[in-house]
């Protein structure tokens, strides 16, 4: 079921209003809406407080009591997770998707605010009110880029929808929070997805042609937390790229932009649940936030297979051969190629004897706190006050990344 741009249909795209311009921005949609100021007060890249919103939206900050909160941000609890049967079309087993329909087969919400894919090109993310639970199969699959999501917040509650769910990325996720209590919705359910290395879905087009002879038959690419990339072809062919073996180093230096090498949330800390994979050795990873994340996952009843997540392998070094990497690219110059021998050994050992489970999940967010940091120090050092919490600093201080005079609240 594909999209209409007109009223009525269970797919809807309601037309946007045009964005204002911001600097460091994703174009989450609430510079398209009736108050566009409104940026200044929900914006991930402007003055985010973490423990307050975490206060605001699960009733207490992460607590240091539970080391992997302030990895993964406040939890009830984590599972390894997977959907039986798995839905076609979904980008891993399709549990996110499949809450939101849950939602709609049960009468819990009027609406789910989610994207769909352009119909002219499937990697081009386009935000979709859906009323319908069939129509919920148009959203399963990521997509890459940035589409506005929340400039549908007002055509939803213009519709006289009440109860709403909303599907989204950390950057969509924080601003949605912001608003929540002016926005009125009668009740809200927030479904999130972890999120890293975004970029434009015209810059995405470019790696897939060096991926590719024939970009255009792929349709299904992820990063595995084995350490490969798949990619799945029109027709059924499939291919696994080993990461040391993807040509990253042939991309421009501005391939992924600025706000999302910067930003600070990678796990969706806001959300009532985060479905990601990160930790789940090649199962899906859910992190149940709150209440109303307990009351999503029993929806999914038998249909959920669980097991505890594990953890294997040390990170401490792989982070650290990351941090020197990312302080050169960081300092213009090229990042540093591995041989090729060496990367045919890598790409072998690091699936068996790298970080695995949840160390491969506390790797990567200290990788992305990393270049938070250092990103944000070459490019924007006046903004590294305001906009790098406390909990990023703490993840990088192990690796004797620490705030230089001016950098933080404190030390200005
Ligand atoms: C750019 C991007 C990067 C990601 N990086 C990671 C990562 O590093 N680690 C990790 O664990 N997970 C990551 N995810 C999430 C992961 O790809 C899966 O979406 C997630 O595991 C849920 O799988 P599923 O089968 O349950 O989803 P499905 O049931 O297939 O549903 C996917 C949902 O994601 C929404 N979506 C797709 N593309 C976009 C987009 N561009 N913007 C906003 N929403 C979108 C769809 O509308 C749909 O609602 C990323 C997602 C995106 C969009
Ligand atoms: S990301 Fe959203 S809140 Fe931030 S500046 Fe852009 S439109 Fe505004
Ligand atoms: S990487 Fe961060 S800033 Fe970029 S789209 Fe994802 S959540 Fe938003």
């Amino acid at each position: 079921m594909t999209w209409r741009s007109d009223p009525g249909g269970p797919v809807w795209a309601p037309p946007v209003a045009s964005a204002a311009h911001r600097d460091l921005c994703t174009d989450c949609g609430v510079s398209r809406t009736a108050d566009p100021k409104r940026c200044a007060a929900a914006c991930q890249f402007i003055k985010p407080d973490y423990p307050a919103m975490e206060t605001k939206v699960h009733g207490r900050a992460r607590d240091p009591a539970r080391p992997d909160e302030l990895f993964f941000g406040p939890f009830r609890r984590m599972v390894r997770a997977r959907l039986a049967p798995a839905r076609d079309g979904a980008q891993w087993t399709g549990i996110a998707t499949r809450l939101a329909e849950k939602l709609l087969e049960s009468g819990a919400v009027d609406a789910v605010l989610t994207m769909a894919a352009d119909p002219d090109d499937r990697w081009r993310p386009v935000p979709v009110l859906i009323t319908e639970p069939d129509g919920m199969a148009a959203a399963r699959g990521m997509r890459m880029g940035y589409a506005p999501l929340l400039a549908l917040l007002e055509p939803a509650r213009a519709a006289g929808h009440k109860r709403l769910a909303v599907i989204g990325i950390p950057c969509q996720v924080y601003a949605l929070r912001a608003l929540e209590a002016e926005l009125g919705f009668e009740r809200l359910y927030v479904i999130g997805t972890p999120c890293s290395d975004n970029t434009s879905t015209e810059s995405f087009h470019t790696f897939l042609g060096l991926l590719s002879d024939r970009p255009e038959t792929i349709t299904y690419l992820e990063f595995r937390a084995d350490y490969h990339v798949e990619l799945r072809f029109a027709g059924g062919g499939k291919r696994e790229i080993p990461f040391l073996k993807l040509p990253i180093s042939d991309l421009p230096g501005d391939f992924f932009p600025l706000t999302c090498r910067t930003c600070v949330d990678y796990t969706n800390v806001l959300a009532d649940i985060t479905v990601g994979y990160m930790g789940g050795e090649g199962d899906q990873w859910l992190l149940v936030r709150n209440d109303r994340g307990e009351e999503l996952v029993a929806l999914l009843g038998g249909e959920l297979k669980t097991a505890a997540p594990g953890s294997a392998g040390k990170r401490a070094g792989p982070v650290k051969g990351f941090l020197i990497n990312t302080a050169r690219a960081a300092g213009g110059l090229p990042l540093r190629r591995m041989p090729g021998f060496m990367r045919g050994i890598m790409g072998w050992m690091m699936p068996r004897v790298g970080p695995r489970g949840l160390e491969f999940a506390r790797a990567r967010v200290e990788m992305k706190a990393v270049e938070t940091v250092l990103h944000l120090r070459r490019a924007e050092p006046r903004r590294m006050k305001s906009m790098i919490p406390a909990h990023v600093w703490a993840l990088v201080a192990p690796y004797d990344l620490r705030p230089e005079d001016g950098e933080t609240r404190e030390t200005s």
